[in-house]
């Protein structure tokens, strides 16, 4: 049976190759875009027939699958060049303004003719051009090229993800790192510079953790960071940050916090620390915090370092008058 889709009034009614198979097993949802019906059909059918599709979207202009592409997210289109009101080109340029399509892969159907029009689909975000009347196979093994490129490049994307999540994170108690942290600090210290907001950062120690460990073992007192960790998490507001700075002490950025709302906000993690009751085995935890409390603008901090000094050096004073308290540098 001929592998070729015309324009076409006879499409083939069933086409199965080795090549005609779909990657990896999975079907895809593919958006037919060509003002002819019968293109439309012929296509459709052929794209059923090899395996290929899982799910098949027609639209008859540019416009129309740009709308269907925002509300189904098709896997992969293949579209016209030529069509009235909103034509090929400009469904490329359509599709490439709006990021969450960007990378699904476009494969332009254009008359062989037109080699400056296939030239400007490339430029314009098209993945790939297949010359009509088409071969089948053709057509379905490129579409199989671009969805496989497609899954790894999601794949990579994923990876890419997961490393950078793994390179922020702390991974004892799932809370940011002093690396995320030192960063994130600049950052936030750059902004309310610029912008002239208040920020604080609040660093907390838990106290006589020592103890903890030489009396109810290092597992216990691991276990005791991960539930300290999210205690503060779920106690403190969305725009925070928290960060596991060292062994037990954790710091907290404060953004558009000034000192006596951010002494407020390190009161409210250590009375929720000795309302929480740690326990192991039974036996309750004596955990208590002690935290010092540092606000910007402050004329002795210029960079995250300086912000971090103060915050200890107010630590440090919480230890000295007693523990269990905050104190805030002046
Ligand atoms: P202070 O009130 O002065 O802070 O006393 P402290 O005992 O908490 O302080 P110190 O710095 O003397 O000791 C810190 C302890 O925290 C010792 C160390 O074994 C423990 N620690 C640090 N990191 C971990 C950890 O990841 N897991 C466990 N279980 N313990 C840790
Ligand atoms: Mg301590
Ligand atoms: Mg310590």
């Amino acid at each position: 049976m001929s592998g070729t889709v015309r324009v076409i009034e006879d499409a083939p009614a069933t086409l199965r190759s080795e090549r005609a198979r779909p990657v990896a097993g999975e079907r895809a949802k593919i958006l037919i875009v060509d003002d002819s019906p019968t293109v439309r059909k012929s296509l459709a059918r052929v794209l059923h027939d090899s395996g290929i599709a899982g799910e098949i979207e027609l639209a008859e202009d540019g416009l129309q699958a740009f709308k269907l592409l925002r509300s189904g997210k098709a896997d992969i289109v293949v579209c016209d060049l030529n069509m009235p009101r909103c034509d090929g080109v400009q469904f490329l340029r359509l599709k490439s303004r709006d990021p969450e399509l960007t990378d699904i892969p476009v494969i332009v159907l254009s008359g062989s003719d037109d080699a400056e029009r296939r030239l400007t689909a490339l430029t314009s975000g098209a993945s790939d051009y297949v010359s009509k009347p088409c071969d089948a196979n053709e057509l379905v093994a490129r579409l199989n090229v671009h969805l496989k490129l497609r899954k790894l490049q999601q794949e990579l994307l994923r990876v890419n993800e997961e490393l950078l999540r793994l390179t922020q994170t702390d991974p004892l108690t799932g809370v940011k790192n002093r690396r995320f942290l030192m960063d994130k600090l600049q950052e936030e210290l750059d902004r309310a510079r610029r912008y002239e907001r208040p920020l604080s950062v609040a660093m907390l120690d838990i106290d006589h953790f020592k103890h903890i460990n030489d009396t109810y073992g290092h597992p216990a007192g691991d276990a005791a960071l991960v539930e300290i960790a999210a205690l503060f998490g779920r106690t403190l507001r969305g725009q925070d940050t928290i960060a596991r700075f060292g062994g037990e002490e954790f710091v907290v950025i404060l953004p558009e916090t000034d000192g006596d709302r951010a002494v407020l906000a390190a009161e409210r993690l250590r009375t929720a620390l000795m309302a929480h009751v740690v326990t192991d085995s039974g036996k309750r935890l004596p955990l208590t915090v002690s935290g010092g409390v540092v606000a910007f603008p402050h004329a002795l901090i210029s960079n995250a370092g300086d912000f971090l000094r103060l915050a200890d050096a107010a630590l440090y004073d919480a230890k000295r008058s007693g523990r269990n308290r905050i104190t805030r540098a002046l």
